[in-house]
């Protein structure tokens, strides 16, 4: 089985099964992707996902406004607070820096949205989704100062280099490779699924967006978290299979308000393992 540890369900393209969401989910359980967590971009669409999470069992959410994302009125930790336990989520985010479209939200407007759903986070004991791109120091920063080792969480859609990685995998944190791995000119973040510790990473779609090859240009979905195990799997001389599971039992270890709901054989497996 697969884990698509980052969608957008709720921003699916009319151009993936016609904007269905029960037949773009029934197109990659058929490709044997069996767990998805949908992530928040804002948080006025918490009902719409907490909607999809109660229609589809395999389908986990979380809670966070994006560092881009701009709004009138910036949440309060107590606000970030509500939304995960109103609504159920399994993770605050996602959340982070990113300093590469810093016109469209300011530096120090995201310093701040960062650091509310940090301690959000840290309040609740839910692990965080971090979105960080071109703001590597910063974002270390704020993990040390505000995250717990014990329940970490993600740096998502990875881009940076592998001494970020492996400063984060240090502060407990997992790192999740997306799409881009694929990428004719990725090759230094080949390198990286090459060397981090497979029990370290996560897999994910990020659709609609970054499509994998051979799809690149159409919107993405989450069928094609597939391509990410493969290419993940050639980098490191091992199956696809193995790519999977482990990969499966890393999300269910850091997300673990997810697992109750995980299929009965990744569970006996986790519990084989003792991490459930
Ligand atoms: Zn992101
Ligand atoms: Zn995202």
């Amino acid at each position: 089985m697969f884990v698509d540890s980052h969608c957008h369900l709720d921003r699916l393209s009319d151009q993936t099964h016609g904007g269905d969401i029960a037949a773009t989910l029934g197109a990659a359980r058929a490709a044997h992707v069996s767990q998805f967590l949908a992530v928040s971009v804002t948080l006025e669409d918490m009902p719409q996902l907490a909607a999809i999470a109660r229609a589809h069992h395999d389908v986990a959410i979380s809670a966070g406004l994006h560092p881009l994302y701009s709004v009138e009125h910036e949440p309060s930790v107590a606000d970030i607070k509500e939304a995960a336990e109103q609504y159920g989520a399994v993770a605050i985010g996602e959340t982070g820096l990113d300093y590469h479209y810093r016109d469209s939200v300011p530096v120090e407007i995201q310093h701040e949205r960062f650091r509310r759903h940090l301690i959000a986070a840290q309040e609740l004991g839910l692990p965080v989704i971090i979105h960080t791109r071109e703001a590597k120091e910063e974002t270390l920063a704020l993990l040390r100062e505000y995250s717990d080792p014990r329940v970490g969480g993600v740096l998502h859609c990875f881009t940076e280099d592998l001494a970020m990685a492996r400063e984060a995998v240090r502060l407990g944190f997992y790192i999740s490779l997306s799409g881009i791995i694929t990428f004719r000119n990725a090759a230094s973040l080949r390198d990286l699924a090459g060397q981090l510790p497979l029990d370290r990473l996560l897999i994910e779609t990020d659709s609609p967006y970054l499509a994998p090859v051979p799809y690149r240009g159409k919107p993405n979905e989450p069928a094609w978290v597939v391509e990410v195990a493969e290419c993940i799997a050639t980098q490191r001389g091992i199956s696809v299979d193995e790519v999977a599971m482990q990969t499966a039992a890393n999300f269910y270890q850091l997300f673990r308000a997810a697992a109750p709901d995980a299929p009965e054989h990744v569970k006996q497996g986790l519990a084989n393992a003792g991490l459930l």
